[in-house]
């Protein structure tokens, strides 16, 4: 195949080799391994792009609660918090993208239909930042597909890489660290950056989501994911400000990737994915698992508190 990548040093061969964005190597990428012409292949990234801002939609206007009642609700909360941005702190871009996140992980915990890109976990985090910069740029529609393809290539590279996008693999740092890299390089090629710094900007974020850990309480996908969806919209806008301001990460992606896997096959399993770690077992988290009828938490997963111990001096 002739637009086929293993990597994104691969990818970023292809793109001088043919003198073209991630965006239109991924869009050949396609065409050549699913045998579709150049219009079926926008045509499906379109009802992806579509369902995105559906979700979107649907999230920022709603009060309802999730149900056992512990979202819902936020993502209306901060979209009106843009119309006065009062004395935040940061720019209405990126507070809006926090707002559409949220609204897009807020419709996933009401299950409403979403677009799990690269997870459902961590659906957020693309649309946020791609949709609100977009706004903000008064953009073409095309050059939101652009983007989307960009974020798509960034996962595929992670993956053939021998990355994964599954939390019970790697934790968090699978779902909303890919998320926030693959956001990072999109919305890098929408702002006009090289191949070069969208893939830069991917090295920038996911290096930073290293070792989060997958610890949602009760094994629901609402706390911490659908505001961790908000707060990691920031890495990736950071990591595209970063890259377009000529700012290089010392390790390139790769090598990110990789370590990323380093850690994931280091990651104890209470955090991944499994709730017998980390914020899931704090007492907030044993009385959702109470509220939900589940199983007592066995006791050696029972959280340690320093009382417990007490065998520091400090
Ligand atoms: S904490 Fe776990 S379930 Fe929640 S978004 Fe992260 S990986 Fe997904």
């Amino acid at each position: 195949m002739k637009y086929d990548f293993n990597n994104c040093t691969e990818l970023l061969k292809l793109c001088k080799k043919y003198n073209l964005p991630i965006s239109q190597i991924a869009v050949k990428r396609e065409m050549e391994l699913f045998n579709k012409t150049k219009p079926q292949v926008r045509d499906k990234m379109k009802q992806i792009r579509d369902a995105m801002w559906d979700a979107i939609q649907k999230g920022i206007k709603s009060t309802e609660k999730s149900k056992y009642g512990i979202t819902g609700g936020d993502a209306k909360k901060i979209y009106e918090g843009t119309k006065n941005m009062g004395n935040l702190l940061h720019s209405k871009v990126a507070v809006r993208a926090m707002a559409y996140a949220i609204a897009t992980n807020e419709q996933n915990a009401r299950m409403g239909r979403i677009v799990a890109f690269p997870t459902a976990g961590g659906a957020g985090i693309i649309p946020g930042v791609l949709f609100s910069t977009w706004e903000h740029m008064k953009s073409s529609k095309r050059r939101m597909l652009r983007a989307l393809f960009t974020a798509s290539a960034i996962g595929v590279a992670i993956l053939e890489k021998g990355g994964t996008i599954s939390a019970a693999r790697g934790g968090c740092q699978a779902e909303v660290g890919v998320g926030a890299a693959m956001a990072a390089a999109g919305v890098t090629e929408m702002r006009g950056g090289t191949p070069e710094q969208c893939i830069n900007a991917a090295a920038l974020a996911l290096k930073n989501c290293l070792g989060l850990a997958c610890d949602p309480l009760g094994g629901l996908v609402e706390v911490p994911c659908v505001k961790r969806n908000a707060i990691y919209v920031n890495v990736a806008i950071g990591a595209s400000d970063l890259s377009l301001l000529g700012i290089e990460s010392y390790v390139p992606m790769d090598e990110v990737a990789d370590a990323m896997m380093n850690i994931a096959d280091n990651m104890w399993q209470g955090i991944r994915e499994t709730a017998l770690g980390g914020l899931a077992i704090t007492p907030t988290g044993i009385k959702i698992r109470e509220k939900m009828g589940l199983k007592p938490l066995p006791k050696k997963f029972h959280l340690k508190t320093c009382k417990d111990c007490n065998k520091c001096r400090l």
